[in-house]
């Protein structure tokens, strides 16, 4: 079968940290462009804007969309209209109804749509998944502590409206979170600090409920200077099962179980040809939607004003 013929929008962290060498591993792809603003990428074409790529590259069959949400749907539309198949960076959007109207889209032209969420791809998830099936679980706790000076140095966007401020991380977990429970949860409460001069917030704290009434409790902060954590711990019948490392890696009972084969960006890859070749899409906004809800439900208190340099504060 010929290499899907992809084009790259956005080249900035992501895009170089994972998407570009994920792409070059995989034989079901081969990267003929780029379009950025600012950058360009070795050995294809590259181009200032998505819209003057695809009038030059009619032949381009897919987009991957690396830039932050806030500005990937007009993009999105105008590839899936011209019959492009198109990859979503997490989170899809910045509202849920921009990203059903891609789904939309995605189906009237009869193309491939996939919102990635790329946690979901880490070593442990899919054997807690397997682990998880069929047992009765009684509560769960997430602990998703990180420093944003260090992961997100200088990154506007991310305090911006649409932007999610703790949740960028914190939907990793969400998207964890939602495909290893075997039921639906929805949030119950909800605490959102907001440093007084930002318009996302620094820290959430989140209580759902399951339908026999598990608790689950997520504590997200970009606060944590020394030891970062991104730990899921679940406490189901048969055992304590913990993933941390974001969900690298996979313990029960203090036992290693963990997928070494798995990788995060080459699994999105390899479910974006495979979805491709089956003519369907994969559009699953529950982690967005939890976010949105602890939006509408959380009560927001003001908290210390946030500046990249600590020394301007
Ligand atoms: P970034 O480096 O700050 O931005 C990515 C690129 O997007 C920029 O280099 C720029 O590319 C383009 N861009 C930025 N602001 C834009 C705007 N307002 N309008 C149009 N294009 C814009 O961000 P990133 O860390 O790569 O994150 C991008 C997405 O990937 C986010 O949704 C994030 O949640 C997700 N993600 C990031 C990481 C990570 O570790 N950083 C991990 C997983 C997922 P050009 O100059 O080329 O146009």
């Amino acid at each position: 079968m010929n290499p899907i013929k992809l084009a790259i929008v956005g080249v900035g962290k992501i895009a170089r940290d994972q998407h570009l060498p994920s792409i070059a591993a995989n034989p079901d792809f081969d990267l003929v462009a780029a379009a950025s603003r600012s950058a360009s990428v070795d050995g294809v074409r590259n181009f200032s804007s998505a819209a003057e790529m695809l009038d030059a590259m009619p032949e381009i069959e897919a987009v991957a969309l690396c830039m932050p949400p806030q500005a990937r749907h007009a993009i999105a539309a105008d590839a899936l209209s011209r019959g492009k198949h198109v990859m979503l960076e997490k989170p899809p959007g910045a509202t849920l109804s921009e990203v059903e109207h891609l789904a939309g889209l995605a189906a009237a032209n009869g193309v491939t749509l996939q919102a990635t969420w790329h946690s979901r791809y880490a070593p442990g998830v899919a054997p807690a998944k397997a682990r998880l099936k069929g047992r009765r679980i009684r509560s769960v706790e997430v602990t998703w502590k990180e420093d944003v000076r260090h992961w997100h140095p200088g990154q506007d966007w991310i305090w911006e409206p649409g932007g999610l401020g703790v949740f960028d991380p914190g939907i990793n977990a969400l998207s964890i979170v939602t495909e290893i429970l075997p039921f639906p949860i929805w949030l119950t409460s909800a605490g959102l600090s907001f440093p007084e001069n930002r318009a996302a917030p620094i820290a959430a704290d989140l209580a759902f409920s399951g339908p026999s009434g598990e608790a689950v409790e997520a504590a997200f902060d970009w606060r944590q200077t020394g030891p970062q954590t991104w730990d899921i711990a679940v406490e189901a019948d048969g055992g304590r099962l913990v993933l941390s490392s974001g969900g690298a890696r996979l313990s029960i009972d203090g036992e290693t179980h963990t997928d070494e084969a798995a990788a995060e960006y080459p699994g999105l890859y390899a479910r974006f040809a495979e979805l491709i070749r089956s003519g369907t899409s994969d559009v699953d906004l529950s982690p967005l939607r939890h976010v949105a809800d602890a939006f509408m439900l959380g009560r927001r208190l003001a908290v210390e004003a946030f500046h990249d340099d600590p020394a301007a504060a």
